[in-house]
């Protein structure tokens, strides 16, 4: 028998509705270089964003279904953006600015955008690709910026001010099916071509409740959040959102994303909670070491994206007072997976034990690990496998091409459930240990070495700034490591102590031969470790490498 509830679509429009009535004064903050902050509350938000459908459907003719991208730092209007695109119908397309030109050409045609929303600034790096992109009718140019570099553009060129001015400040949203597409994104794509997730009203909507849970970010109407991670990655891990959803106050870097800036405006604005990847907050606690500011405002910081080495953690916790909590997710994820919060009872070092790992899954993620021959694994915290994962917010299938309905089930996606390619243990309280991805794990004579771990130990030594370490080819055990090692300044650690230092915490076969100092460590495009890349930079002898 059916239930008697009433059939409400889960819509990214009650989001916005809501947020912008019942919270309608909270505010976004948008950082900027030295007019002081731009304030703007979530009722000015929806009003905007209102107008903004408007010009759309009015002006450039968008129409449902239609791909509508964004190439924009994180601030007010991205957010409007991020609204009014889905909630009348049509889908966002966040596009990443860091991908090399030949990567975002393709994306734009394979999504077969009609309309870019960029900020002024981002011209420059637009303006090259456009007599590429072929689907694109309209620019809307968001900031100041020099336009002078679109002379010549195929696409009608609009001011975003200009374009919104004086148009109506509501709009009646259309009651969408709620699993219509809202938004998409594409995953950085390490090998192969870069693939399209597209979220719909209903993914989003649960995750963003999902994102408000006290076992997730735990936020409220008191807070405010710094989301560090762009919002074309991965909707900004869905902080926009759930931050409409119940009231959370937002301060948006916009491009100021220097550790210093960051410092400077979380002294000033005072946040309450903030979300980046580990480099990020590497850079930051360095920083603050440097230049000392009040960051204390700050309760918790959500660090996800790669794994974070424990001694990050330790040092937010220890010299700041700042709770780190761990989470993990990819773009296929929405991202929200796993969080690190011990569980009731966990005190001291047993708790960091549970904060150190990738956390714990929501009840709407379900887990499971495949072993080597396919079997499916116990979670009994050592038995390893690739992770799967399956829920209403997990991805079933990737974009299929301009204008088509997803793909069938590939590769990726088997039985329902969707293969990570990352591979760890799970305990049996269900806390996900992750000790590499699949394609990352180094394969010694038949035994597997942890990238991950290594790292994570050499991190932790106090001459040590930033370490990754790759498999590399060698003829006795068919792969070893590699460890890339960036020093701190004025560190006297050498490759002896190292080494020393690694044997006193890992088996002795593990410790690498190989080792190499470096002045960075090569970061893909949303700041994790491109491990590609110094596999490549050996390859082709470009690494200046020391053996034992
Ligand atoms: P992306 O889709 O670009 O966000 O990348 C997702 C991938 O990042 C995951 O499949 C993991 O390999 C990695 N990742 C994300 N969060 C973590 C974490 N907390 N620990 C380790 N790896 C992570």
């Amino acid at each position: 028998m059916l239930s008697t509830m009433q059939d409400v679509p889960l819509l990214v429009s009650r989001i916005l509705t809501h947020g912008s009535t019942v919270h309608g004064r909270a505010r976004v903050t948008t950082w900027t270089a030295d007019a002081g902050p731009r304030r703007r509350t979530f009722a000015e938000i929806g009003a905007r964003a209102a107008q903004l459908a408007h010009a759309l459907r009015d002006e450039l003719g968008v129409a449902p279904d239609d791909r509508v991208a964004t190439l924009m730092w994180n601030n007010a209007e991205h957010v409007e953006a991020y609204f009014a695109i889905p909630c009348m119908g049509s889908v966002l397309h966040t596009l990443n600015l860091r991908l090399p030109p030949e990567q975002l050409t393709w994306i734009v045609n394979h999504a077969a955008d009609r309309v870019i929303l960029v900020n002024g600034t981002l011209l420059p790096l637009l303006a090259p690709l456009l007599p590429r992109l072929e689907s694109v009718e309209h620019l809307v140019v968001v900031g100041p910026g020099d336009t002078s570099v679109l002379d010549g553009c195929r696409a009608t060129v609009h001011e975003y001010e200009s374009l919104i001015a004086d148009r109506p400040q509501r709009y009646e949203w259309p009651e969408l099916d709620e699993r219509q597409a809202a938004a998409m994104c594409y995953t950085s794509g390490t090998t192969g071509e870069p693939k399209g997730v597209v979220y719909s009203h209903r993914s989003i909507y649960l995750h963003s409740m999902q994102v408000n849970m006290a076992e997730s970010f735990s936020l409220t109407d008191r807070d405010t959040t710094l989301p560090i991670v762009p919002m074309f990655h991965v909707n900004a891990w869905g902080i926009p959102h759930a931050a409409f959803m119940t009231g959370i106050n937002m301060l948006m870097t916009d491009r100021f994303l220097q550790p210093a800036a960051i410092a400077e405006m979380i002294e000033a604005e005072r946040p309450t909670h903030a979300a980046a990847v580990p480099t990020i907050w590497q850079g930051l606690l360095a920083e603050l070491a440097e230049r000392p500011r009040d960051v204390s405002s700050v309760r918790q910081v959500i660090i996800g994206g790669s794994a974070c080495p424990p001694s990050l953690m330790r040092d937010f916790q220890e010299r700041h007072g700042i709770e780190v909590c761990h989470a993990w997710g990819m773009t296929e994820t929405s991202p929200l997976g796993t969080t690190s919060h011990p569980p009731a009872g966990a005190t001291g070092e047993e708790a960091w034990t549970y904060r150190f790992t990738q956390g714990r899954f929501p009840a709407s993620v379900a887990a499971r690990l495949i072993g080597p021959s396919g079997e499916v694994m116990p979670w009994d915290g050592t038995s390893t496998g690739e992770l799967e994962v399956r829920g209403p917010w997990i991805a079933g299938a990737y974009f299929g091409g301009a204008g088509a309905e997803p793909l069938a089930p590939e590769d990726k996606f088997h039985d329902g459930w969707l293969r990570t390619g990352d591979v760890g243990a799970i305990s049996p309280d269900g806390y996900l240990t992750l000790t590499d991805r699949a394609k990352d794990v180094i394969k010694s004579g038949g035994e597997w070495i942890s990238s991950v771990e290594l790292e994570n130990h050499l991190m932790a030594h106090p001459d040590v700034a930033e370490a990754a370490v790759v498999a590399v080819p060698d003829a006795k055990w068919g792969e070893r490591p590699l460890a890339t090692v960036v020093l701190k300044e004025g560190a006297v650690a050498d490759y002896a102590t190292l080494r020393v230092f690694l044997t006193e915490r890992v088996a002795r076969w593990q410790v690498p031969e190989r080792w190499t100092i470096v002045s960075a460590v090569p970061k893909t495009s949303v700041g994790k470790f491109d491990k590609k890349v110094i596999r490549r930079q050996y390859a082709d002898g470009k690494l200046d490498v020391t053996v034992f």
